[in-house]
């Protein structure tokens, strides 16, 4: 069967997109949905068990839908998951609702377009008849659509040295995907764990290490060592930002915004200022501007506008603060294998090579921005001429309404939504923001389905 159209991924953004085409499309059409994530709908960001892994957003901005804001936090009223001024949703519960939301929309929204949810992977795709593409599936089945939007997110970095030369045993005490928690289980309490990485994740991490009783040292080891700042609970006013005035040279730039930054009563007030006017932003400087800022400012981006909840941030800090989390800057060169696991690395500004013996190392180096690289899918898509990586490596070159340019005339209709837009879109990581994508790439498509 062609479907009008296809959602690869199983995520936030593919849930996003799929509910604003069921509520805009005829009920004549069809909707395929195709995942291999278990906990379908949750992606990698809300299928925490834990509830002290918390939204770093507050419930106000996460509603599903920009123009129904509430819809979050009436969904937590009516499950009396009471939150007080500053608190922060847990994302295990985020990820319920979303799994809600698309239920309740399958349930109750009569009549409606025919929904599929396929949970299988997408390990191919074929171009049929000029506008129709086709996926293959790895349950050996395969779809095609009309439209298809892409919601791979961006997959886990991978570790920064190569471990080959480690033996079976040695390796099992490398975690490569922290996103499943499962290998808490094999801790022992007094162990020492090295994280590698120094953002959000590992701060999972760690509050997911305490809270299944480990007191062992943790030693995080990031290249600048810099960790994610908190939210305050009572914010101040986000200042009015005047993004024309800015200068595009992003030494100039960099200046200029840290200047307001120590003029402002807290520094806060000049990011949650920039927020909704980052796209324009980015847009607004040229393509070396960019990559300067890549290259040279994204981990104090990351810390100062990616920020944790305040209980989250205190418990971390004061692990921290016990000496038994320790955060060191460095550039690992090497893992060897001794009675335990021996990191080498080069610290950061010297040449000196320190060791660091660990039972474990967790790669949390995040969620990597590794362009088409991570996913065979798109791959695949690039070799046959389907879609182009972006200027800066940063996932897949779309317009500005998410989708793919081509030079045929008669090509499949392809969306991208989510992190993999972001050399088009740059913060296009969160909520907030994907859901608008998710909406507009919805409305695109339902403008051409009668
Ligand atoms: C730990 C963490 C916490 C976060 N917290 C917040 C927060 O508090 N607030 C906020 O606004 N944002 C937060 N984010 C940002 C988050 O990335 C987005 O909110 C959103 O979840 C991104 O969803 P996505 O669908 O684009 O990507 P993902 O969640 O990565 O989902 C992509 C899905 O596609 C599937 N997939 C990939 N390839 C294929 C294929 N070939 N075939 C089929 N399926 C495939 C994957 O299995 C996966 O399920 C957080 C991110 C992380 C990692």
């Amino acid at each position: 069967m062609i479907y009008d159209a296809v959602v690869v991924g199983s995520g936030f953004s593919a849930i996003a997109t799929v509910c604003n085409l069921i509520e805009l499309m005829p009920s004549s059409a069809s909707i395929a949905v195709v995942g291999d994530d278990p906990g379908f709908g949750r992606g990698t960001a809300y299928r925490t068990e834990l509830h002290l892994h918390r939204l770093n957003v507050p419930a106000g901005r996460m509603s599903l839908y920009p123009d129904r804001p509430n819809d979050f936090a009436d969904w937590l009223r009516a499950r009396e998951r009471t939150l007080g001024a500053g608190d922060f949703a847990s994302r295990q519960d985020y990820g319920l609702y979303i799994r809600d939301s698309l239920a309740e929309l399958l349930r109750h929204k009569k009549p409606r377009c025919r929904v599929d949810v396929i949970k299988a992977k997408a390990t191919g795709c074929v171009e049929r008849y000029g506008a129709v593409l086709g996926f293959q599936l790895d349950n050996g089945n395969e779809i095609a659509g009309r439209n298809v939007v892409l919601c791979l997110g961006v997959g886990n970095a991978k570790l920064p040295v190569d471990l080959s030369h480690l033996s079976a045993p040695a390796r099992s005490h490398v975690i490569e995907n922290p996103w499943r928690l499962s290998w808490l289980r094999r801790v022992q309490a007094a162990d020492s764990v090295c994280i590698l990485g120094s953002g959000l994740t590992m701060i999972d991490q760690v509050l997911a290490l305490s809270a299944h009783g480990f007191t062992g040292a943790v030693t995080v080891l990031s290249r600048r060592g810099l960790a994610p700042l908190s939210h305050v609970r009572a914010p101040k006013p986000a200042l009015d930002i005047d993004i024309a005035a800015l200068p595009t040279r992003m030494s100039l730039l960099l200046h200029t915004l840290r200047a307001e930054g120590r003029d402002a009563d807290d520094w806060r007030q000049v990011l949650d200022g920039l927020r909704p006017q980052t796209k324009a932003l980015w847009q607004r400087l040229p393509v070396e501007e960019r990559r300067r800022f890549l290259r040279h400012a994204l981990p104090w981006w990351n810390i100062h506008r990616h920020r944790v909840a305040p209980d989250v941030f205190a418990r971390f800090d004061a692990m921290v603060r016990s000496g038994q989390v320790s955060i060191r800057a460095g550039y690992l060169l090497d893992v060897e294998e001794t009675d335990r696991l021996t990191l080498h690395y080069r610290r950061r500004g010297t040449s000196e090579v320190v060791s660091l013996g660990a039972d474990w190392i967790v790669n949390c180096t995040g969620m990597e921005r590794a362009g088409l690289a991570h996913s065979p899918l798109l791959n695949e898509m690039h070799r046959q001429g389907l879609i182009d990586a972006d200027p800066l490596g940063l996932g897949i070159a779309v317009d500005s309404g998410s989708r793919i340019v081509h030079d045929k005339s008669s090509a499949p209709a392809i969306y991208a939504v989510g992190a993999l837009t972001a050399g088009q879109f740059w913060e296009i990581t969160a909520v907030p923001d994907i859901r608008v994508q998710a909406q507009k790439v919805a409305q695109s498509i339902a403008e051409t389905v009668m």
